[in-house]
C-alpha cells in the first residue's frame, strides 16, 4: 500500500491537528480511512423547477443572480441577512438567520459573497403556500465563480456523519480532494480472478462512484462493489474462525451414562416434545465429536430451551465437567437459576449462581467453589466473563438470549474452558441465510414445535377499558396480569416518569380492590427481583412493568397481557413480551392498546393479531426495520458492514460465501503475494473484535 493512502490525514490540505483531533472521533485518521469515511446518504440537490410546488422533502434547490441583500436586526441576539434572487423560474426571496458576536461581524462573508449582482446557489428549506416558495431559509450558499459548487449542488450530494466542529460542507471538500489525490493509490483487496469473475468495478473507480455519484446506477454498481468487498471478508473471517475452533481437538469425551440425565428427565413431570429429544440428540452427536461444538439453538418463546440446556449441562457434568449458563440480565439468572434447582431436586448436582450483585465475601466463595470443582454448574450474567472467574474443568457454557451478547464475549466465556462446547440460545429467530451471515461459525439446531397442551394465546388491538375489564375477570379467576409500559432510549427519562405515574392510577383509581405492584429497570437489582418472586408466588395480582419482563419470564398463572401504547414497540419486543403468557394450562389473551400513527406501526400490529410464529414475525421484522435494529448494536457492529445489508443484498452475500470458500481451499492461510492485501484486511477488521488468533 502506499505511503499516500497510510499517510496521517494532517498532510491533507486545510487539515491541522485541531481537525485531525475531530476526524479521530469518527475513527478517520488516515487518507484512507476518510475514503472510507463512506457517506450516510445522497441528497438529490437537483434544481427545483417548479416554485409553486412544495417538494417532497422541504428541501429547495435554486441559482440565481442577486437582485439586492441587506442585513437586519432581529432582536439583541439575532440578526437575519435578506437576499432577492432572480432565477431562471422566478424571484424568490433568500434568509439567512445568524447568531450576533460582539467580536466580530458574522455577515462579513456573506456581504461579500451575497451582493447586489452575484451568482449563486442556493440550498435551503421553505414551506410553500398557495402562492409557491416565497422565502427559502438557508443552510448552504455557493457562489457561481468557485469551481467547487459542482460538488454540493446540481447533483446527488453526499452527506457524512459529523461530529461537533465539522461541517459538512469542509468533510465534503475534504474527502473529494483525497479523492483526486489519492483515490488512485487505493488497490483492490479482492483479488483480480474475482474482480474478473464478478465484473466488479476497480476500487479508486468505486470509491469516487460511491462518494459523487453522477447517477443513481453509478451508486449503486459502487456500492454493490463495496459492499462485496465487505461481505467476501466478513465470510473469510467466519470461515477462519470456524476452522480455528473446528481444527483443535477438545482433548476430552463424553459417555452418555444416564446416571444424572434419567432421572432428570423422570423428575420432569412432563414428556420432551420430539423437537426437544431431535434437539438434544442433536447437541449430544456434537458434543460426542472430538471437535468443539459451537451450535446455535433457535426456538420460539416457551418451545422450552431451557430443558434442552440444562440436558448439555448434564451430560458435561455426568463426565466429571462443569457447565456454565449465561443469561444478559439478573431476572433471567434468577429463573434460571429457580429452574435448574427445581429440576435437578434430589440429583447430586451443585448449584451456584453468580452475578454483579453478590457480594464480596460471597463471590469468593463461588469462585473458589468453581476453580476447585466443588460446584458443578454456574448460572450468572456478564458476571461469568471477568477475569478471576475460572473452573477446574469446565466442558460446556450455554448462552441464553444470545443476540443480547457479541461474539466477543461469546469467545471470551469459551476460554474459561479449553476448548469447550458452546450452546448459544435465541427467541428471535431468523431466516436461515441470514443467520449464516450473522452466526457463520455456527450449527444451527431448531425447535419448531410447541409443548402440547397450550392453548393459544387471543392477541387483540383494544381500547384500555375493554383490556383491564379481562384483567379484572381473570383476576376474580385467580389470575395475574402483567400492564406494560414502553421504555425507549431516546425519551427514556420521561417515560419512566409515566410508567410510574400509570401504576398510581391503576393502584388507586383503576384496580384499588386488587394487589398492584411496580416493576422497572431503574430498580436496584435486589427490589426487581423480589417483586419479581412475589408475582411469581401469587402475592401481586397485577404487575405493571415495563420492558425489564420482556425477556424469559415464567409465570405460568399469569394470563392476560396488556401492552399499552403498543404502537411503541419493535416487532420482536411485541412477540417476547407475549411469550410472558400462554405457559400455562389456562386461555390466555394480550391485548394491544395503541393508536399506530405510522404505516410501520400500523403493519406491526396487524402482525402481532395475525400470527404467534415466532419464525414469521423474526422475517416480518427484518422486512419492517432491517438487521441493525433487530440485532442490536453489539452484534450488528461486529460485522463491520458500513455499506452492505445482509438483508438487501442477500445475492452479494451468497456470491461471497461461495468465492470465500474457494479462495481459502486454495490458498488456506492467504500467504499467496495475490492474497496479501486481503489478509491484512481481515486482520485489521476482524482479529481483536472477535479474539481471533488463526492466520498466523
Ligand atoms: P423458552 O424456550 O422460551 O426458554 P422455557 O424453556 O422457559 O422456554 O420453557 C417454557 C415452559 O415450558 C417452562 O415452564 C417449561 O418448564 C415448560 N416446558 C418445556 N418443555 C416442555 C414439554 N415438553 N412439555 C411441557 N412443558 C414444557
Ligand atoms: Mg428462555
Amino acid at each position: 500500500m502506499s505511503a499516500g493512502l497510510d499517510s496521517s490525514l494532517q498532510y491533507l490540505k486545510g487539515v491541522g491537528p485541531r481537525r485531525a483531533a475531530l476526524f479521530e472521533r469518527l475513527d478517520v485518521r488516515t487518507v484512507e480511512d476518510l475514503l472510507r469515511h463512506y457517506p450516510r446518504q445522497w441528497q438529490e440537490r437537483y434544481e427545483t423547477e417548479d416554485l409553486t410546488l412544495p417538494t417532497a422533502t422541504g428541501l429547495v434547490v435554486v441559482r440565481g443572480r442577486v437582485l439586492r441583500a441587506a442585513a437586519y436586526g432581529a432582536g439583541p441576539r439575532l440578526a437575519l441577512y435578506k437576499a432577492q434572487l432572480a432565477t431562471a423560474h422566478g424571484k424568490v426571496s433568500c434568509v439567512w438567520f445568524k447568531h450576533l458576536s460582539r467580536r466580530f461581524d458574522v455577515f462579513a462573508a456573506l456581504k461579500e459573497e451575497v451582493a447586489e449582482g452575484k451568482d449563486l446557489w442556493v440550498v435551503g428549506r421553505a414551506d410553500p403556500d398557495l402562492a409557491g416558495i416565497r422565502e427559502i431559509r438557508v443552510d448552504e450558499h455557493y457562489p457561481l465563480e468557485d469551481e467547487r459548487w459542482r460538488l454540493h449542488v446540481g447533483r446527488l450530494a453526499p452527506v457524512y456523519a459529523l461530529t461537533e466542529g465539522l461541517h459538512q460542507r469542509f468533510v465534503r471538500e475534504l474527502v473529494h480532494a483525497a479523492l483526486e489525490a489519492h483515490a488512485d493509490e487505493a488497490v483492490d483487496a479482492v483479488p483480480a480472478e474475482l474482480m474478473s469473475k464478478r465484473r466488479l468495478l476497480a476500487a479508486p473507480q468505486a470509491l469516487r462512484g460511491l462518494h459523487f455519484p453522477r447517477s443513481r446506477a453509478e451508486l449503486e454498481a459502487s456500492r454493490a462493489r463495496l459492499a462485496y468487498e465487505e461481505l467476501l471478508l466478513l465470510e473469510l473471517a467466519w470461515i477462519l474462525k470456524r476452522r480455528q475452533t473446528s481444527e483443535t481437538l477438545k482433548g476430552f469425551d463424553y459417555e452418555i451414562k444416564r446416571t444424572l440425565l434419567t432421572p432428570f428427565r423422570q423428575g420432569l413431570g412432563f414428556e420432551l416434545t420430539h423437537a426437544q429429544r431431535r434437539v438434544i440428540n442433536e447437541i449430544f452427536d456434537d458434543m460426542r465429536r472430538p471437535r468443539p461444538m459451537t451450535r446455535l439453538l433457535q426456538g420460539d418463546v416457551g418451545s422450552g430451551k431451557t430443558v434442552v440446556a440444562l440436558s448439555a449441562l448434564l451430560l458435561a457434568v455426568e463426565n466429571g465437567g462443569q457447565g456454565a449458563l449465561m443469561a444478559p440480565t439478573e431476572i433471567l439468572a434468577d429463573q434460571h437459576r429457580a429452574t435448574l434447582e427445581r429440576f435437578l431436586k434430589g440429583l447430586p448436582v451443585k448449584v451456584v449462581a453468580l452475578t454483579s450483585r453478590a457480594g464480596k465475601k460471597e463471590r469468593a466463595k463461588i469462585l473458589e467453589a468453581l476453580a476447585e470443582g466443588s460446584a458443578d454448574l454456574v448460572v450468572g450474567t456478564h458476571a461469568l466473563l471477568e477475569e478471576d472467574v475460572r473452573f477446574k474443568s469446565l466442558r460446556v457454557a450455554v448462552i441464553d438470549e444470545q443476540h443480547r451478547f457479541g461474539v466477543r464475549q461469546r469467545t471470551t466465556l469459551r476460554q474459561k474452558g479449553s476448548l469447550i462446547d458452546l450452546l448459544v440460545m435465541t427467541a428471535t429467530p431468523i431466516p436461515r441465510t441470514l443467520a449464516l451471515a450473522l452466526y457463520g461459525d455456527l450449527e444451527v439446531s431448531t425447535i419448531d414445535e410447541m409443548p402440547p397442551g397450550r392453548t393459544p394465546i387471543r392477541t387483540a388491538l383494544a381500547p384500555e377499558a375493554e383490556a383491564f375489564e379481562a384483567v379484572r375477570r381473570e383476576a376474580a379467576a385467580g389470575r395475574q396480569a402483567y400492564v406494560v409500559y414502553p421504555i425507549i432510549e431516546e425519551s427514556a427519562r420521561l417515560d419512566l416518569q409515566a410508567a410510574k405515574a400509570e401504576f398510581e392510577r391503576l393502584r388507586a383509581e383503576v384496580f384499588p380492590d386488587l394487589k398492584v405492584a411496580l416493576i422497572h429497570g431503574a430498580m436496584p437489582a435486589k427490589a426487581k427481583n423480589k417483586t419479581m418472586a412475589e408475582f411469581s408466588e401469587g402475592k401481586w395480582q397485577i404487575l405493571v412493568a415495563t420492558p425489564v419482563v420482556e425477556v424469559g419470564v415464567d409465570v405460568p398463572n399469569a394470563t392476560v397481557m396488556v401492552i399499552q401504547n403498543a404502537d411503541r414497540f419493535g416487532l420482536a419486543s411485541l412477540h417476547q413480551l407475549r411469550g410472558r403468557i400462554g405457559r400455562g394450562a389456562a386461555e390466555s389473551s394480550c391485548f394491544l392498546v395503541a393508536d399506530p400513527k405510522t404505516p410501520q406501526a400500523r403493519a406491526r400490529l396487524e402482525t402481532m393479531t395475525a400470527t404467534a410464529d415466532g419464525f414469521r414475525i423474526g422475517e416480518e421484522d427484518l422486512k419492517l426495520r432491517g438487521p441493525g435494529e433487530l440485532l442490536g448494536t453489539a452484534q450488528h457492529g461486529e460485522l463491520t458492514l458500513k455499506v452492505a445489508d445482509i438483508v438487501k443484498d442477500a445475492d452479494l452475500l451468497a456470491d461471497a460465501r461461495a468465492d470465500a470458500d474457494e479462495l481459502l481451499a486454495a490458498d488456506p492461510k492467504l500467504l499467496a503475494p495475490a492474497h496479501a492485501l486481503l489478509r491484512r484486511r481481515l486482520i485489521a477488521l476482524y482479529q481483536s473484535r472477535w479474539h481471533w488468533i488463526d492466520l498466523a
